[in-house]
């Protein structure tokens, strides 16, 4: 199997089959497994002490979750602090990527903007993959239709001004 770069995982398709074979991560899980795959998707695998910089931890707690993350089959845990992703995990970590890449633009496209890191940080955890699946077909909508998003934007300035002038 070799989904990982695939370009139809990110389907609602793909959406599914994860749902059934992993089930639910813990948040932090989670976190670690997305930044994971980012520095896989840069450099082919990840380091622990570069880990603990970009999420802002000590490399013990690294060490910590790692060694969880490679019990579970997500990854290799190997000598002088490099983990390397096995399938599953680099499936599992394009998963969550998409997912926060998937919730982000859409929070862009409705004008969230000064809450968007956070707000998407919130939501990825929590989301049902129902909810996920339709916001992406949205997004494809969207994209597909800019009309939309212009109307709305227009909706919103008319909202806002009617607002200003009530008061
Ligand atoms: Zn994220």
């Amino acid at each position: 199997m070799s989904g990982a770069t695939e370009p139809g995982f990110r389907t609602a398709r793909g959406y599914r089959m994860f749902d059934q074979e992993n089930g639910r991560l813990s948040p932090a899980l989670e976190d670690y497994l997305e930044m994971i795959y980012r520095d896989y998707l840069k450099d082919g695998y990840a380091r622990i002490n570069k880990i603990a910089e970009q999420l802002n931890v000590q490399a013990p707690s690294v060490t910590n979750v790692v060694q969880k993350l490679d019990k579970i089959g997500m990854l290799k845990y190997e000598k002088y602090g490099i983990v390397q992703l096995t399938d599953k995990g680099k499936n599992v970590g394009e998963f969550l990527l998409n997912r926060h890449i998937t919730l982000e633009s859409f929070l862009k496209k409705i004008g969230v903007k000064d809450s968007l890191l956070k707000d998407t940080e919130m939501i990825e955890h929590n989301i049902s993959m129902e909810a996920l699946e339709n916001i992406e077909l949205l997004n494809q909508f969207l994209e597909e239709n800019p009309n939309i998003i212009k109307q709305f934007d227009e909706f919103k300035e008319i909202y806002y001004k009617n607002q200003k002038d009530n008061e």
